[in-house]
Order: C-alpha cells, then sequence, then structure tokens
C-alpha cells in the first residue's frame, strides 16, 4: 500500500469516528425528545456539515436565512445541494419587505447599519425558528473567528434552545479534505476568488497572498469593522 493510501484511509476512518460522535450526539437527543434543527448559509464550507446530516438523517430541517441578499450563485448551490443530498431546506426571511430596509436618506441598511441590516434579516427571522426546537445544529468553527474560538460545542442559546456545534474544531485543512474524499460539489464563487461568502453587498474577494483554503474571512464587511451577524452573538443564553 503507498503511503498516500495510507494516510487518506487513516483520515477516512477519522472523519468516520467523528461522524459516528455526530450521530451518537444527535440519537441521544432525539432519544430525550428532543426536537432538532440545523441552520446553514450554503456557503462553500456549509457543504461539509450538511453532507455529514444527510448521511446521519435527511429528516432534520436545514433553515436557509434568504435575506434577498444572496449571490445568485449561493441560491443555486442551495438548490444543487437540497437535490444531491436529499435533504430538507427550508427558507426563511424577513417579514419587512426590502423597500422598507432604508435608512433615513432612503440609502439601504447593509451600507451604513449593517448591525441593523443583519439582526431583521437573519436574528428576527430564526428567533421563530428558535422557539420551535430543542436543539440548533450549525457548522461555526473555532478557527473563523475570535468569537467562535470561544465557543464551546454545546451552549445555551436564546429561548431555551440548545447550540450545537459538532464540527467547531474541524480546521480548513480537514474541511477541504472532507470535501475532496467525499467529492463534494464546490460552491462556483470558489473558483473565482471568494472563500467566505455571505450577502452580495457584504462579502469581497479573498485575501489573494492567504491560501484561498483558509479561515481568512477578511472579504466579510470589510471595512466596517464587523466580523459577526449577530446569530452567534445575540442568540446565546
Ligand atoms: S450580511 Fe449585509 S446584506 Fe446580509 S443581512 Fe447582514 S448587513 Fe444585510
Amino acid at each position: 500500500m503507498s503511503s498516500q493510501s495510507i494516510i487518506s484511509q487513516a483520515s477516512a476512518t477519522s472523519f468516520d469516528e467523528r461522524i459516528d460522535e455526530i450521530a451518537e450526539q444527535l440519537a441521544k437527543y432525539k432519544a430525550e425528545g428532543k426536537r432538532i434543527f440545523a441552520s446553514s448559509s450554503f456557503q462553500p464550507q456549509s457543504v461539509v456539515l450538511l453532507d455529514i446530516i444527510s448521511r446521519i438523517d435527511k429528516s432534520i430541517p436545514v433553515y436557509f436565512l434568504d435575506t434577498n441578499y444572496h449571490f445568485p450563485e449561493t441560491i443555486e448551490f442551495r438548490d444543487q445541494l437540497a437535490e444531491q443530498l436529499g435533504i430538507n431546506v427550508i427558507d426563511i426571511k424577513s417579514n419587512i419587505p426590502v423597500s422598507e430596509q432604508v435608512d433615513e436618506n432612503g440609502e439601504p441598511l447593509y451600507k451604513n447599519q449593517p448591525d441593523r441590516c443583519c439582526h431583521i434579516n437573519k436574528v428576527e427571522p430564526i428567533e421563530d425558528v428558535l422557539k420551535e426546537h430543542d436543539v440548533w445544529i450549525n457548522g461555526i468553527r473555532k478557527g473563523q473567528s475570535a468569537v467562535r474560538a470561544q465557543m464551546q460545542k454545546e451552549e445555551e442559546g436564546k429561548h431555551g434552545v440548545l447550540r450545537y456545534h459538532p464540527i467547531l474544531d474541524w480546521d480548513s485543512k480537514m474541511i477541504f479534505q472532507y470535501i475532496n474524499e467525499r467529492k463534494l460539489p464546490l460552491h462556483s464563487l470558489v473558483a473565482k476568488g471568494y472563500f467566505s461568502v455571505g450577502c452580495l453587498p457584504c462579502t469581497a474577494k479573498a485575501d489573494p497572498t492567504k491560501p484561498l483554503w483558509s479561515d481568512d474571512r477578511s472579504g466579510r464587511w470589510s471595512g466596517q469593522g464587523k466580523t459577526e451577524c449577530g446569530l452567534h452573538t445575540t442568540l446565546g443564553k
């Protein structure tokens, strides 16, 4: 056996063990009668958690926050993954129409009040989902930001929900390796120099001096002094 095949066999085994652990955790929640949901932004790295969910339980609802500001490529990726992985994707959005999401000068909120824009389009819509569930699975990872580096695999969230972060300790190399091994599809913006992809007005290309497949989020809210949308900061306990 070649050294390369020994390495890939070893990593496949360690991924299998990790997925078994996640499956056991989800089975425990179910046995306790907990209502489980996942959320996903359908950005390039999202495919890993979505594939894991599809391997364990395709009936777990996956909520997608349709902010109305996504790249068309993200919407295509959502549709592609929903079909290919057979997952149950549910779109949710703000009740406030885009035409009303403007400041006193008529400018879109994302320009000068991005926190307010994220609150309206991301935090508020998912709060209603939290109220109807007991466990919230999401794919944040410690390497993505200083805030996420402080988070735990299980944390109390708002409205009594338990936040479960099954891939919190996966690094970007593992994400890349898993995508390769599982031959998962790539978000088409990766080939155009994007890696961390959020809403179109608030996402720039990745820093070309850094490896594309990294945890670099400098293209998100670039120059606005903002690093989080609020889902992982205001929806804690
Ligand atoms: S990422 Fe930008 S456009 Fe999307 S909700 Fe937040 S501020 Fe609005």
